[in-house]
């Protein structure tokens, strides 16, 4: 593979400028009304290289909810214990053209998609072993090691606000226990809607995206968790559904496997060469980032990154 040309914290700047006021084309969300909060202006851009130099700007330390960006350590969890076919014999590896809370294929093979629409992503959490909190515990745990910061908390009152108005996702519990596919209680809804509030910055998410983009060898080289299978499945799941609805469009410009969440950020892996993390609040219609795919876009073209 190609070597890349080291990025300067220049050139993040001067992408970001450019950048800036695309959130003037997107909305913050406020479906879970705590999230509503945010202040649309903030933007952040890092860079983990294979080095495990960090490059960071913007507001570097402005923290947002993971949100759906959890679902890829939640997955990596729930295969771990289970295996893939253990998890995947409840679930699809299908792509979508339906945005990320929609029901689709419950009513239909009663399974959902792919465990990056919130349906499959339920599901995957409630495959996590433990009582009560103990599978979001886990799952808190790895993005902490992953990151290697381990003052990574959730924000407690996101997590009352998605629990008080998620009752699309309590629907979709409830069919899939219906289905037979989920056997607990609602204290593994709860544990979703926890790593939904897990909060941290752009840095964290580069080296989640570094993670998986390194055989889940972390950012400083410990390699306690070394899995290249692993991350081929996360990374497949990433490109065909990351980013929902666009994934396919987003494959076609950007060319990488990446996760969105609702709080505004994106997680970028570049296989065997870095992670990016984008933070920018306001969504545009399916639910990304509206600067921060911009931004990953310009990234990406400028050093020719798209595995195409
Ligand atoms: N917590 C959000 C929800 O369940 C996550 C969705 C997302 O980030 N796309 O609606």
């Amino acid at each position: 593979t190609a070597e890349i040309p080291t990025i300067s914290e220049k050139t993040l700047s001067s992408i970001l400028e450019k950048n800036r006021t695309y959130y003037t084309q997107g909305k913050v969300a406020d479906y879970i009304p705590e999230l509503g909060k945010m202040d649309a202006k903030a933007i952040a851009f890092s860079v983990v290289e294979k080095n495990g130099r960090v490059l960071n700007v913007g507001d570097v330390y402005k923290k947002f909810t993971m949100q759906s960006i959890s679902k890829i350590v939640a997955l990596m969890i729930a295969v771990k214990e289970n295996g893939e076919a253990g998890v995947f014999d409840k679930m699809g590896y299908f792509g979508t053209d339906q945005p990320f809370n929609h029901f689709s294929n419950l009513e239909t093979t009663g399974k959902p998609l792919n465990p990056m629409m919130n349906a499959g992503a339920i599901l995957t959490t409630s495959l996590i072993s433990g009582e009560g909190e103990k599978p979001f515990l886990k799952i808190l745990d790895m993005v902490r090691y992953i990151t290697g910061n381990q003052t990574i908390e959730y924000n407690t009152s996101v997590y009352q606000s998605e629990k008080s108005t998620g009752h699309r996702n309590r629907g979709m519990f409830y069919l899939m226990k219906n289905n037979g596919l989920i056997s607990g209680n609602e204290d593994q809804l709860d544990n979703y809607f926890k790593q939904c509030s897990i909060e941290l910055t752009a840095e964290d998410l580069a080296k989640i995206g570094y993670f998986f983009a390194n055989d889940c060898i972390r950012f400083d080289g410990d390699d306690r968790y070394k899995n290249a299978e692993m991350s081929r499945l996360i990374l497949s799941q990433m490109l065909i559904a990351g980013m929902y609805e666009f994934s396919g469009e987003y494959a076609r410009t950007v060319g990488l496997p990446s996760k969105s969440g609702v709080g505004g950020g994106i997680t970028v892996s570049v296989p065997g060469k870095m992670g990016i993390g984008v933070f920018s609040p306001a969504l545009d219609k399916h639910g990304n980032s509206a600067a921060g795919y911009h931004m990953i876009l310009d990234l990406a073209r400028q050093y020719d990154l798209s595995l195409f």
